[in-house]
């Protein structure tokens, strides 16, 4: 977080560029491009600045048609855009904004002016992405909280309808944790807690996604995953899991799996059968895996 914040340069003119670079490089990373194409295609490579500095007047594509582009799509959308624009150009400072920009510097190039407007954005982008984060995440553990989990879910549920791969859902709950707190204080309840996520995001892949469901209840989402192969992840993680030792103690976790039903089953289902064999892992006697009747 206390990294150095991301600043793309858009200008066609390489005087320009190496002058607002030059203002910049001491307290920013400042990355440049010399067309909206070529901003375009910096965004889209990744990873996302947090800020563009954005040339109106540039041949091929100009900045309007830059920022509508930017602001069209759901990644970048996020990322504030300053125009950098001629006095004595006919640049619409109000059309700038209705598109989108949050604020304007008009050339000649004033170093201290653009130093407090890039600072004044780029604080209220760091600022914005640690709330989205604070929304979407478990303040313990930091992985996914129950609310995005369930706002993603839907989403990945219908693509998975749609385009007829497979989607498994492990649903893991520690075993005897309340035992752990009593003995222990919630202090190392908590310790346990964290160090089970870390485990589980060890083990994750780019599709996957784990969240904290409830107290020691976490999800991880498979896509592209089928039963067979959930079966064969989750028995990794009971032993990972076992193996794990957190704060000294040994911990097991049981596990229900369900994949999702091809047809027209919703999250909610998937969620309730796996739920189900998870409590058949706990009848059986724990630490085990147990895959829900399709
Ligand atoms: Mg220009």
């Amino acid at each position: 977080m206390n990294e150095k914040a991301t600043v793309l340069v858009v200008d066609d003119s390489a005087t320009n560029i190496q002058v607002l670079a030059g203002i910049l490089k001491n307290d920013y990373l400042v990355k440049v491009a010399n067309s909206g194409q070529r901003c375009l295609d910096i965004l889209t490579a990744g990873p996302l600045p947090d800020l563009l500095l954005l040339d109106i007047d540039m041949p091929d594509m100009d900045g309007y048609e830059v920022c509508r582009r930017v602001k069209a799509d759901s990644d970048m959308s996020k990322i504030p855009i300053i125009f950098v624009t001629g006095m004595d150009s006919d640049d619409n400072e109000e059309y700038g904004l209705t598109l989108g920009a949050v604020d304007y510097i008009t050339k000649p190039i004033r170093p201290a002016i653009v130093q407090a407007r890039v600072k004044t954005q780029v604080m209220l982008k760091k600022q914005s992405d640690k709330l989205t984060f604070l929304a979407f995440h478990d303040q313990l553990t930091s992985v996914y909280n129950r609310y995005f989990m369930l706002e993603v879910a839907g989403q990945k549920v219908a693509r998975t309808l749609r385009d007829g791969h497979s989607l498994s859902l492990l649903l893991l709950d520690i075993d005897h944790f309340k035992q752990v707190n009593d003995q222990h204080g919630h202090l190392v309840g908590d310790q346990v807690l964290v160090a089970m996520a870390q485990k589980l995001m060890e083990f994750n892949r780019k599709d996957d996604l784990v969240a904290r469901f409830g107290g020691e209840e976490f999800i991880v989402l498979l896509d592209f995953c089928d039963k067979d192969s959930a079966v064969k992840k989750a028995e990794i993680l009971r032993q990972a899991i076992e193996d794990l030792m957190p704060a000294g103690l040994k911990v097991t976790v049981s596990i229900g799996i369900a994949e999702l039903r091809s047809g027209k089953e919703s999250f909610n289902d998937m969620l309730k059968r796996a739920d189900s064999a998870l409590y058949q892992a706990k009848e059986q006697g724990r630490n085990r895996v147990v895959v829900a009747i399709d």
